[in-house]
């Protein structure tokens, strides 16, 4: 018989989600898991993308783990390596490294229903099971590349944001840059002073607010490191105002009529030009697609060398790309800021649950899970960062440190279980949770605001982002309501609630 390695949990991914769920394994006491993590190093989205200029938007003091806190940030929105080098720290202060296999991209993972576990397998042929599977592969993982006729046969260079050739010298070269989302708009002022000419093809304008980054000074580090609680108090400063904004976005949307007075005026200050001013405004409720910050997007694009075609890119021919409008544009490289796979989260392919169907089999109508973590039909399978659980205006990390609440007490109540069992999602229950999810969503800005965006899937649906406070989904995953699981056990199948009964009165 084939030899292959058996663990408890099994977690794929290192990112945010990975790591962060490897930290609560281990607190609970866990030690029996693996992480796997298809490239050379662990970092997730943080180490895919390094382009020029990438930061994030939201706060470092809040954009990192409660249990980890960093009082060294070096500025109010720390840059990639900053942060990259964070989950590097992370992964060495909480013991993780031996538990992590670098280079083991899962190909396929089978539920199988006789032994009650998962069978992965890895693209450098090695076969792990593993009794619970945590998937934290992040939805911002795989770059989406337009399908766009022409464009495989451009003769210059083409790469994707979350790709980038550092070796390829931009300078004096005819840059074209597709897209204009938050990596876009981070990439666009770096390289615009080097480029001969840059060409952004704009489909759609985006919102863009000043961005109040500064260094965080010496005494500030000092406090934090001296009083811990200080840094404490910074970051509930910055979750209590982030969770006061929510009711606009979810409620509300007419309110943030007065942020779209702030980022208008952000435009007038840098754009002189009314007819690029007239260009660049959208004309879509600001929030419907991500609020975008920066103080240097705008003054790039009034620059003499920057061109901004108001189409997507619709054919190559050779070196000139066509617009959609008609124009063309002769260009010696493309950058492609043109996003993720998210709505169709591409590790949902690799998974084949109990009936024999894939995750995306089952999503074929809409993603959706139950408390954005479990699917029906896939036993002891969680999904860090699942569908709608995404934010608009705030931390995912308090997203991932509630589901990651959840995994624990998920963890617990297979022990309390005991023996060889497993626990799968009712369907009853996925449905309701979503219809309550749906229901809300009806009034955000994110389907009302006249946009459309990477939160919507094919059907205009949104299954990425929750429409409610961090508290509110805080409060729903804070334990596993037995009640909305099956306990599978070697060849039977009933309600958890059942199950616990009949072991109480053992
Ligand atoms: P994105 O927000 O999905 O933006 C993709 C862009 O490509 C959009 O502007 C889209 O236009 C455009 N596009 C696609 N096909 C096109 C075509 N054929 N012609 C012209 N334009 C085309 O992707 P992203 O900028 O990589 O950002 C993804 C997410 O990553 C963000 O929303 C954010 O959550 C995260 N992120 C955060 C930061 C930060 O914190 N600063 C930085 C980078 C990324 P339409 O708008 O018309 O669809």
């Amino acid at each position: 018989m084939a030899q292959h390695e058996h663990v408890r949990v099994a977690v794929i991914g290192s990112g945010f989600g990975g790591l962060g769920a490897a930290v609560r394994l281990r607190r609970e006491g866990i030690t029996d898991f693996l992480v796997l993590e298809r490239a050379d190093a662990v970092g997730g989205t943080w180490r895919d993308n390094s382009y020029p200029g990438c930061a994030c938007d939201v706060p470092s003091h809040l954009y990192s783990f409660s249990f980890a806190p960093n009082p060294d940030w070096p500025r109010t929105f720390s840059g990639q390596e900053h942060i990259r080098a964070y989950l590097e720290h992370v992964a060495d202060t909480f013991g993780l490294r031996p538990h992590i296999r670098l280079n083991h991209e899962v190909t396929v993972m089978r539920w199988d229903n006789d032994e009650l576990h998962w069978v992965i397998e890895t693209a450098n042929g090695s076969t792990i099971t593993a009794d619970t599977v945590v998937s934290a592969t992040g939805p911002l993982s795989d770059p989406k590349l337009p399908d766009i006729p022409g464009l495989a046969d451009f003769p210059g260079k083409v790469f994707h944001s979350a790709r980038w050739d550092h070796d390829y010298d931009l300078s004096g070269k005819r840059v074209a840059v597709i897209g204009t989302g938050a990596s876009a708009i981070q990439i666009v002022p770096e390289i615009q002073p080097k480029a001969g000419r840059l060409t952004l093809f704009q489909r759609t304008p985006p919102w863009v607010m000043p961005r109040m980054d500064r260094a965080i000074s010496g005494a500030e580090k000092w406090l934090h490191r001296a009083l811990p609680f200080t840094a404490t108090a910074r970051r509930g400063l910055l979750w209590g105002i982030r969770e006061l904004q929510v009711g606009a976005f979810t409620k509300h949307p007419n309110q943030l009529g007065l942020v779209e007075t702030i980022a208008k005026s952000n435009m007038a200050r840098a754009i002189k030009d009314p007819a690029l001013r007239a260009k660049l405004t959208p004309s879509y409720r600001i929030g419907c697609k991500r609020i975008l910050l920066s103080n240097a997007y705008y003054p790039a694009l009034a620059q003499p060398n920057v061109d901004v075609i108001t189409s997507g890119l619709s054919e190559v021919r050779g070196s000139t790309l066509v617009g959609s409008d008609g124009t063309e544009t002769e260009a010696d490289v493309i950058i492609l800021g043109t996003g993720f796979h998210v709505t169709d989260m591409p590790i949902a392919t690799r998974v084949v649950g109990a009936d024999g169907i894939t995750l995306a089999e089952s999503w074929k109508d809409e993603m959706q899970a139950l408390r954005g973590a479990t699917a029906a039909g896939f036993p002891n399978f969680m999904t860090i960062i699942g569908p709608n659980t995404g934010l608009g205006n705030s931390s995912m990390i308090l997203m991932i440190e509630s589901q990651l609440n959840y995994l624990a007490d998920y963890m617990r109540q297979l022990d309390v279980l005991g023996g060889r069992a497993a626990l799968d999602a009712r369907p009853a229950a996925v449905g309701a949770w979503n219809r309550r999810v749906q229901d809300r969503m009806r009034r955000t800005v994110w389907n009302t605001g006249g946009c459309t965006s990477w939160y919507l899937d094919d059907n205009g649906r949104n299954t990425t982002v929750w429409p409610g406070t961090t508290a509110e989904f805080r409060r729903a995953t804070r334990s596993v309501d037995l009640g909305e699981y099956d306990v599978v056990r070697p060849s039977v199948t009933r309600s958890a609630a059942q199950a616990v009964a009949e072991e109480a009165a053992r």
